[in-house]
């Protein structure tokens, strides 16, 4: 029988009640056509299966967990928090103590409100912008992804490009009308949005380093020009760094580049594997949010003490900066290999990277835009993730999502990764060639 026997067995029964037998999209494997693996635990770098099988993983739950799983100094924290209950709807500490250090780490940051989730954070963020400029209009990056929302579920990335869905039904088409979509990486095209809608934009909100359609890297000087653009048109610039917020970085990717937006959003490593995310920013507009302002957003589990515990036992532990060090070379020495395994085979390979952020497109051009991500080879890809998995690596199942190294990652975790690529490109490069030989 199959080395996946129980995982299919659960898949099967899964999705007799829940659509496609999970909780999100991507974690269906729909993409590279097969069963989801479903996973019984994790320690470090490694996850383990129901069938047994272990796995080093590059998931790390889509970003959170920066210093691998079930990190023992987070554990004890979310375990003393529980003993003193779980939720009170009440003020805690533990939140004034995380908002002051949100606050240390991100240079723009002022005030903070803390939500559940990142789709929770940009619709708010958007909230405020419209609640303080009075215009409705919004302009997002094609590509990027901000979370489900009805108004960000506009040409978007993450699980939408993968499944080919630019924008959901569902979604009314007048709120979809508000939000208007530039290519990522482009001033132009943005300045030109701008000059034909003046005085209607409220927001421009975009992943400073996209990490939703693979990883994309902003070019030289496009961050500062959308500053520019933004300040000069009065419209408030969001920095979505739920993804990247405390992983490029301790503060993320506006303090590698040096840009301060008006708003950022941020989750993910934020909750350190819990739900939780925020949004802050500049005191004048964070005080448009109730009950200080009239802008209303709230959350019954908003804030919640368990969430409190491991984010601040995630912080503690990335907050002198060593640690961006240690990832940095972790994810160098892997892209390095991967690049010389893919050598190798003759298999053409982009690899993007920004420290622990990795992605390998399937492509021989390089890769700025959502467009060019769209010429990756996703059959490819699929045969790669295939050989991977089946030698014991867990890479996400998407050309388009991004690949995360933790502190967890030793040197013996890439040695094997690299290793187990060569064997996988060999046999991207023998179905390429099979390909051919079917067409001809
Ligand atoms: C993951 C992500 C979100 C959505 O966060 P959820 O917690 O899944 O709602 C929003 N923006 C970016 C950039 C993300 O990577």
């Amino acid at each position: 029988t199959s080395r996946y026997a129980r995982s299919i067995e659960m898949h099967q029964r899964a999705c007799q009640v829940m659509p496609g037998g999970v909780s999100s999209p991507v974690r269906s494997f729909k993409s590279v056509g097969r069963e989801p693996v479903t996973v019984k635990s994790g320690q470090g770098a490694m996850v383990t299966d129901v069938d047994g099988n272990a796995y080093i993983d590059y998931i790390g739950s889509y970003g959170p967990l920066i210093l691998g799983h079930a990190n023992d100094t987070v554990l004890a924290a979310i375990t003393k928090a529980a003993s003193r209950g779980s939720s009170f709807g009440m003020p805690t500490e533990a939140e004034y103590q995380l908002a002051v250090k949100v606050i240390e780490a991100v240079p723009s940051i002022e005030m903070v409100r803390f939500v559940n989730s990142g789709t929770e954070a940009t619709m708010s963020a958007l909230r405020v912008a419209r609640a303080a400029t009075g215009r409705s209009k919004i302009i997002k990056c094609i590509g990027c992804y901000h979370g489900h929302h009805d108004s960000l579920l506009v040409e978007a990335g993450s699980g939408c490009a993968t499944q080919g869905v630019p924008s959901s039904p569902g979604v009314p088409s007048d709120t979809a009308a508000n939000t208007l979509s530039v290519p990522y990486n482009d001033a132009q095209a943005l300045e030109a949005v701008l000059d034909a809608n003046a005085g209607q934009i409220a927001a421009f909100i975009l992943e400073p380093i996209a990490g939703n359609m693979g990883l994309v890297l902003p070019r030289e000087g496009y961050l500062a020009k959308v500053r520019d653009l933004c300040t000069k048109h009065g419209v408030v610039l969001i920095f979505d760094e739920v993804m990247t917020g405390f992983r490029v970085a301790y503060g993320g990717a506006q303090a590698i580049h040096q840009i301060k937006p008006d708003l950022t959003c941020l989750g993910k490593i934020l909750g350190g594997g819990v739900p939780c995310a925020a949004y802050g920013g500049k005191r004048e507009l964070m005080q448009h949010v109730a009950p200080q302002g009239k802008m209303y957003q709230a959350g019954t589990l908003s804030g919640n003490p368990l969430a409190m515990a491991a984010g601040l036992a995630t912080l503690e532990q990335l907050q002198d900066g060593k640690a961006y060090e240690l990832l940095d070379a972790t994810s160098h020495s892997l892209a390095l290999g991967l690049e010389l395994q893919a050598a190798k085979a003759g298999v053409p390979i982009q690899i993007n990277r920004v420290g622990s952020m990795i992605s390998c497109f399937f492509t021989s051009e390089p890769v700025h835009s959502f467009e060019d991500t769209c010429r990756c080879d996703t059959k490819r890809f699929t045969t790669f993730f295939n050989a991977m998995l089946d030698q014991g690596v867990m890479l996400p199942p998407s050309q388009f999502e991004t690949w995360f190294v933790s502190l967890a990652h030793d040197r013996q975790a890439i040695e094997r990764t690299i290793e187990a690529a060569g064997i996988a490109f060999q046999a991207v490069a023998e179905s390429a060639g099979s390909e051919k030989i079917s067409q001809s």
